[in-house]
């Protein structure tokens, strides 16, 4: 039967899935005290990074597996669904029989009240016949006290046979007008019995009709009650199945919220490493020497997003957007000269993305160049940087290409200005179309 096979198929398979069902969690993301060197911050951001891919990799594994136990519990939900279809029909059939037998009982007790009447009326005509014999008796009686003891000798003691003819004819009037008046009686008495004959017949009938519309009923019900049984099943399946799939839903949660947390805490190492870079910038007002330029060295390049609030946050720099950014081939270059304090390649991730995958605090691959008197310059989300650490750069040269890494949902560079007044372990944004112009 094609339902016992779907049922042991999908038991095996929910029993499969369940045992592949196991809590996978990376270890907490763990606050740690100021990390004595840069390369071990950004080495701690590494391994976040390892754990937030693990993560990620296996949500998409849950949600596959939850994908196909989602079709399975819709092809369970359609036999249910099915079943809970038969279960109505068996459900409309007893009503049907329940009706046709609360229809015959009312038939049947009409039918037992005619009865009674009947009965009753039967009863009362015996009672008129008895009633009429016993005066009938009476009358006798009395002609018997009175010295006529019976129609022969209430005759033969006729002393004229004018008296004789006169007695017979009282006498035979008498038992005449009775004998009729019985005879109607017992002709009605018979009727009634008739009727009752008639009306037991009809109630034997209604009986039998009954007896067989309550042993399909019970048919009905045994049907049914295999139907409910076979429900019961399905209902466990489903059930187990939607456990195994919320199972997986708070697995996958609790991995987001550790998504969440570990770029939390790569953003606070990012903070660190700002904190560094103030500590071994330069400092000062963070006026530039001489006329800084447009970081994206091809033609054709624009503005995507401003500085400033944006989606509930601040966004501190600008975003240049340019038609070729995708190919990894628009050249990023120094917009003054400098040193080059950070350059990281760390991020794979050079693609677009609506989630940050956190690399370098969602800079992803990136460089700062310190240009003296407290000025830096930061691009971001670059393919790759060129420039290595404590190089000196000059103005136009290139530090790397237009990419898409960190958190990026489409090739751009991010390009940020700070200045290190020096006055606190900070470096504080400014607005970069204060210090670039767009050519
Ligand atoms: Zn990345
Ligand atoms: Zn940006």
């Amino acid at each position: 039967m094609r339902t016992n096979t779907f049922v042991r198929k999908l038991l095996s398979l929910v029993l499969t899935l369940a045992i592949s069902l196991f809590v996978f969690l990376p270890s907490g993301v763990t606050p740690t005290a100021f990390a004595a060197s840069k390369a071990e911050i950004e080495q701690k951001i590494d391994e976040l990074d390892n754990k937030i891919e693990a993560s990620q990799e296996k949500i998409k594994e849950n949600d596959k597996k939850i994908d196909s136990a989602s079709s399975s519990a819709s092809e369970l939900q359609s036999q249910v669904n099915a079943v809970q279809a038969q279960l109505d029909a068996y459900n409309q059939k007893i009503d049907l029989l329940n009706q046709r037998i609360a229809a015959l009982n009312a038939e049947i007790s009409k039918t037992e009240s005619e009865k009674v009447k009947n009965e009753a009326k039967m009863a009362e005509q015996k009672e008129t016949i008895s009633i009429t014999q016993q005066a009938l008796a009476q009358r006798l009686r009395a002609m018997y006290i009175s010295g006529n003891v019976s129609n022969l000798v209430i005759l033969l003691e006729a002393d004229s046979f004018t008296n004789f003819l006169n007695r017979l004819e009282l006498v035979s009037r008498i038992a005449r007008h009775d004998n009729d008046i019985i005879s109607t009686l017992r002709d009605e008495i018979s009727e009634y019995e008739a009727i009752e004959a008639k009306l037991e017949e009809q109630e034997k009938r209604l009986e039998e009709d009954k007896a067989g519309i309550e042993s399909s009923k019970a048919q009905e019900q045994d049907a049914k009650s295999e139907i409910v049984s076979s429900k019961k099943v399905l209902d466990q399946k489903m059930s187990t199945l939607n456990n195994y799939i919320s199972g997986l839903e708070s697995n996958s949660k609790e991995l987001q919220n550790y998504i969440t947390s570990a770029r939390q805490q790569q953003q606070a190492y990012m903070n660190q490493i700002n904190a560094q870079l103030a500590q071994s910038s330069s400092t000062g007002t963070g006026t530039p020497s001489g006329d800084m330029i447009w970081p994206v060295a091809a033609s054709g390049s624009y503005i995507s997003s401003g500085y400033g609030s944006r989606w509930g946050t601040t966004h501190y720099g600008i975003d240049i957007t340019h038609a070729n950014g995708g190919s990894n081939s628009v050249p990023i270059v120094a917009s003054a000269s400098g040193v080059v304090k950070i350059s990281s390649n760390a991020c794979s991730h050079n693609y677009r993305k609506e989630s940050n995958c956190g690399c370098n605090g969602g800079y992803g691959n990136y460089c700062v160049i310190d240009h003296g008197n407290g000025l830096l310059s930061y691009y971001g989300h670059m393919a790759r940087s060129v420039v290595s650490v404590g190089q000196h750069v000059e103005q136009g040269q290139l530090v790397g290409y237009m990419g898409c890494t960190g958190y990026s949902t489409g090739p751009h560079l991010h390009f940020e200005i700070r200045v290190n007044d020096g006055s606190s372990r900070s470096v504080a944004a400014r607005n970069p179309l204060n210090y670039v112009r767009q050519p």
